[in-house]
């Protein structure tokens, strides 16, 4: 694995790899470069989207940037959990063949660029009515990670449901030689949804925080069963979460592509919470 911290030597490289593959550029023939976008901090979750990328592309970069620009004020970017030599263990281990970990100066030059991707009404819901400017920030993030690699394939969590349609979205509406593809949450043993947030909870928070899950299963378990009202299976979930004193900012049954709110539940429907656990904010959803 090489770890590359400028633009120009990652352009070099994946220009390298597509002339060795005989390729002429993103989304023309066999897909030969994939991208793994990230933060850092790798857990499973990361890990899960470098296995399904390895099934698509032979050449896998993963980026690691904390993105300044799409943390509001007085949320946690500086406390934001970073440990690079951990993550470049991970990461080669798994089959990385690219780290790039470019400084904000780097990514950023002029700053906070002036010119950036509008999100749409995606993103007023959901966490975007909660984090105004955050999903300007992400998608503003990778459009210039697409741009910096130009990948054929790139792959992201499903546990970002909001960000993964807006992501789908942005490629789709802006004509982006991308597939964007993606990968079902990774849980830990108790079905709490992997993040790097979860560094910040204490082990009392760990054991709340465990209801967010336990919630959303116990509403798709009665969808299962036959109930459909959205307002009685996000009463399951309530219920569930009340238990270890957890109030959802959100909980929305929602159309998975348009995100309007759903009154009545079917199947691939997405039911989707946020929730500040102590004081780490966390998100989770399931398909019906
Ligand atoms: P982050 O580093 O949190 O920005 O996440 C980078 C990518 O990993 C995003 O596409 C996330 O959706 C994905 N991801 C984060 N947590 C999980 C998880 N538990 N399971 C699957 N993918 C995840």
């Amino acid at each position: 694995m090489r770890t590359i911290t400028t633009i120009a030597e990652l352009r070099r490289e994946v220009a390298a790899v597509r002339e060795r593959h005989g390729s002429t550029g993103p989304g023309a023939g066999d897909p030969v470069v994939g991208l793994v976008p990230t933060m850092g901090y790798l857990h499973e979750g990361h890990l899960a989207l470098v296995d399904r990328i390895r099934e698509l592309v032979p050449f896998v970069v993963m980026s690691l940037f904390v993105n300044p620009t799409q943390f509001g004020e007085g949320e946690d970017f500086e406390a934001y959990p970073r440990d690079l030599s951990r993550d470049m263990e991970l990461a080669e281990q798994r089959g990385v063949h690219v780290l790039f970990t470019p400084s904000v100066a780097e990514v950023y030059p002029a700053g906070r660029p002036l010119v950036r991707v509008v999100p749409g009404p995606l993103a007023d819901v959901l966490c975007g009515a909660f984090r105004p400017g955050h999903f300007e920030g992400v998608l503003t993030v990778v459009a210039k990670l697409f741009g910096m690699t130009q990948p054929d394939v790139a792959v992201f969590g499903q546990k970002d449901y909001q960000q993964v349609a807006l992501i789908r979205r942005m490629a789709r509406d802006l004509d982006m030689p991308v597939r964007i593809e993606v990968v079902p949450t990774v849980r830990d043993y108790d079905g709490l949804a992997l993040s790097s947030r979860n560094a910040y909870l204490t082990e009392v928070e760990r054991v709340r925080a465990r209801t967010l899950s336990a919630g959303l299963f116990a509403a798709r378990a009665a969808f299962a069963e036959g109930e459909a009202a959205a307002d009685r299976l996000k009463g399951c979930a309530v219920i569930t979460m009340a238990e270890a004193a957890v109030n959802p900012e959100y909980l929305e049954l929602l159309d998975p592509d348009t995100l309007a709110p759903l009154a009545e539940a079917r199947a691939g429907a997405v039911l989707a919470v946020a929730a500040t656990v102590g004081a780490t904010r966390l998100i989770d959803n399931v398909i019906l």
